[in-house]
């Protein structure tokens, strides 16, 4: 498995295995195959009410834990110092762990300053390894990164062939922060699976769609994390190292940015939908 070293010298898996949208009953066994199948990243978050399953999956696999690496991230309705270090906590006992190898501010609202001290401060305690942002974009991330000690080590954004980010690599390389992809495979939206120019491409290598889109992510440094409950996909995904793009390929993948998203963080309804989630979507509220 290739690696790529973070800015402050822990060294990260550029290609994982995601548990978004991956239910608390079943994301025990799609991590146990996910590790069975050689990912050795698995990210997760607060929001995904999942990370008991990965818990019990990293207990369970027979890899040594320091041979895992683990993403979780700080969800909006625990943001601010003192609530991020006991979700913090939180985290840890869900994930079955004493350390996270990568811990990441979810979203940027509410007060996620406080919410990133929390993280400096687990950081400086050995609780976790690197800290970094998701979903900050232009002036959010630069305000954050100038004003805060430890620089963001990863920034994690939807980012895929459609969308591939040029600005914010640009902006994130001043703090030699890394880029991680989230939804490498658009989500498996856009035809990403049937586009006739990444068949064109893939045919040139026997490979599928699904693994050209994510060869290209880790060609550029890109850390990708597509997620999948099916097995053979878990598979499929993984096996992209027996291959290179070649530089033409590479550069007509790179003509299919559209530079657009499907998700705009400075849409305001996006934001009050947001910061409403934990109400909607946490069990526990839920069953109140
Ligand atoms: P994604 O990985 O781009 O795409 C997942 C979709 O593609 C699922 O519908 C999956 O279906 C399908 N799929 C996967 N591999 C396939 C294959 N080889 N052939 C056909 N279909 C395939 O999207 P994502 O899950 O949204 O993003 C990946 C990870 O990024 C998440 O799991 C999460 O960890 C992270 N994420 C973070 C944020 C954030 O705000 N920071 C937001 C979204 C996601 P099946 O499961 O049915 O195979």
């Amino acid at each position: 498995m290739k690696t790529i070293l973070l800015n402050n010298g822990v060294e990260m898996p550029v290609l994982g295995y995601g548990v978004y949208l991956v239910s608390p009953e079943e994301c025990e066994r799609c991590v146990l195959e996910a590790i069975g199948t050689g990912y050795r990243l698995i990210d997760t978050a607060q929001a995904y009410y999942n990370e008991e399953g990965v818990g019990a999956a990293v207990s369970k696999c027979g890899v040594p834990r320091s041979e895992l690496f683990l993403t979780t991230k700080v969800w909006i309705s625990n943001a601010g110092e003192e609530k991020a270090a006991r979700s913090i906590d939180e985290s840890l006992r869900k994930l079955g762990t004493d350390y996270i190898d990568l811990l990441l501010v979810h979203q940027p609202f509410g007060d996620y300053y406080g919410t990133y001290r929390a993280m400096e401060k687990a950081y400086r305690n050995g609780k976790v390894r690197a800290i970094g942002l998701s979903n900050f974009y232009d002036a959010r991330f630069v305000d954050l990164a100038e004003n805060m000690d430890v620089k963001p080590a990863v920034l994690q954004l939807e980012t895929h062939v459609f969308s591939q980010q040029y600005r914010m690599r640009g902006l994130i390389k001043d703090y030699d922060t890394r880029l991680m992809a989230w939804g490498p495979l658009a989500q498996g939206t856009d035809g990403i699976f049937t586009d006739e120019r990444l068949k064109t491409v893939g045919a040139r290598y026997d490979k599928t769609n699904a693994q050209v889109a994510l060869k290209f992510l880790t060609s550029e440094g890109i850390v990708a994390i597509p997620k999948t409950t099916h097995k053979e996909r878990m598979a499929s995904n993984f096996a992209i190292d027996d291959f290179e793009l070649s530089a033409e390929d590479m550069e007509t993948i790179r003509r299919m940015d559209t530079g657009k998203l499907k998700t705009d963080f400075n849409d305001p309804v996006l934001a009050k939908y947001l910061l409403d989630y934990d109400k909607q979507f946490n069990p526990i509220n839920r069953q109140k």
